[in-house]
């Protein structure tokens, strides 16, 4: 087990006066509608609605969706977080799985035009992975004249920027946001859905106006979590957690079985300031990515800088990949594998799946890796981390390659 200095993959520290606040609530309300207001006006949509985590969020948006509908079908991409399918399940739904592009980390365009083949497609979910935006244009153009729900999930886009102008999670017909533990806008767990479909917006509301309120064991621990995470994400303390596998700290399990709640009042409460924090987290994130690209050579899906939540790196094989990984482990860089498998590889969901295959998807969960942006990254770090990417042969300079045969996405 490694002690002394690592840095953990993620990091989104709330800081001493979000604490406090959170503690606060505990026994008190949150300003909840003042905190949807606020945010639906950053992120270019007429309402937000929080909720108890982005999981929730995804599931409640499908449920609102359903009703009336003969549709079933839900479009996500075949390399995702597990709470994606979990969601979907969750809402009775029946998730089907487009393959993903390892240039883009977006859809597969002929992959994705076979699902809006289907006659029972009632939503597709378009992700910002990384904070990369996905092409939304082309989901538009496909849908047409057709009853079919866009909703972004944009649970790692908090706040970035669009190609258009705006930032992510703008476009859709509703988008899913997470705070949860080391994403862009962490509180320590919740999620929102923002819509400008005001009707959607009253059925979500009613549906979360029926959901059980969190209780008090809830809201403790909430509070209780958040403190306890912004000390042990520290690359002074992070060593001691991630050395206990029986933490599972940054375990991906597949759990369809929960019950969506509404927002827990100390999660609410530590947004006091959201948005100079996620301004700071957004500059430092997209630093962070710039040095990785100019003193380190790695060129990111598009090329272009962006406040990637994690920075993706595709390298040329799954035993480099695996090597990478245990070195970086060993010397504590917070370098990662991401997901533990692509969707159809989930062992709960492998039944679902036997016909077709998602070769994007599997290409990229046998080659990624994610360099760490938060806070926490200093220069040797990302230097020991350069050092250890091109000792495996994968980085030069980005001026020196065409993007085709890059290596290094
Ligand atoms: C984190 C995440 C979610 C789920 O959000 P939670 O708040 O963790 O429930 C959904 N989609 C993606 C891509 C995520 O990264």
């Amino acid at each position: 087990m490694r002690t002394g200095r690592t840095l953990p993959p993620t990091a989104a520290p709330v800081g001493a006066t979000a604490i406090a606040a959170a503690v606060g609530a505990i026994f008190a309300d949150a300003p909840v509608s003042t905190r949807e207001e606020e945010i639906a006006r950053y992120l270019g949509h007429a309402q937000a609605v929080l909720l108890s985590s982005g999981k929730a969020a995804l599931a409640v948006v499908l449920e609102a969706l359903k009703a009336g509908e003969g549709t079933r079908a839900v479009a996500i991409p075949a390399y995702t977080c597990y709470s994606v399918p979990a969601a979907v399940v969750r809402a009775g739904l029946e998730p089907v799985l487009v393959d993903v592009d390892p240039e883009t980390f977006d859809f597969d365009p002929a992959s994705l035009e076979r699902a809006f083949a289907r006659p029972d497609l009632l939503a597709v979910i378009p992700t910002h992975l990384f904070g990369i935006p996905a092409n939304i244009d082309r989901v538009q153009a496909l849908r047409g004249r057709r009853r079919i729900a866009i909703i972004e999930d944009a649970a790692q886009a908090f706040g970035v920027a669009a190609p258009g102008g705006g930032r992510l999670g703008a476009r859709g017909d509703a988008a899913i946001f997470s705070l949860g533990r080391g994403k862009h806008l962490s509180a320590g767990g919740g999620g929102l859905i923002a819509t400008r479909d005001l009707e959607l917006a009253a059925r979500v509301r009613s549906m979360v106006a029926g959901l059980p309120t969190p209780g008090l064991v809830r809201r403790a621990r909430t509070a209780l979590e958040l403190a306890i995470v912004d000390l042990l994400v520290q690359p002074s303390v992070y060593w001691l957690p991630a050395g206990l596998p029986f933490l599972g700290i940054g375990e991906t399990d597949y759990a369809p079985h929960f019950n969506p709640g509404g927002p827990v009042a100390p999660a609410v409460a530590a947004l006091e300031g959201w948005s100079a924090r996620l301004e700071r987290s957004l500059a430092g994130r997209l630093a962070q990515s710039t040095r990785y690209i100019t003193d380190c050579g790695f060129v990111p899906p598009g090329g272009a800088a962006r406040p990637f939540l994690r920075f993706p790196v595709l390298l040329d094989s799954a035993g480099e990949r695996t090597r990478v990984l245990a070195e970086a482990r060993r010397l504590g860089l917070g370098v990662s594998g991401m997901y533990p498998t692509a969707i159809h590889q989930v062992p709960e969901l492998r039944d679902r799946f036997r016909e077709g295959a998602w070769p994007g998807a599997d290409a990229i969960q046998a080659r990624l890796v994610t360099l760490p942006t938060h806070a926490y990254v200093d220069d040797r770090d990302r230097r020991a981390i350069g050092a250890l990417l091109r000792a495996r042969g994968q980085s030069t300079p980005a001026a020196t390659r065409s993007s085709r045969t890059a290596a290094v996405l």
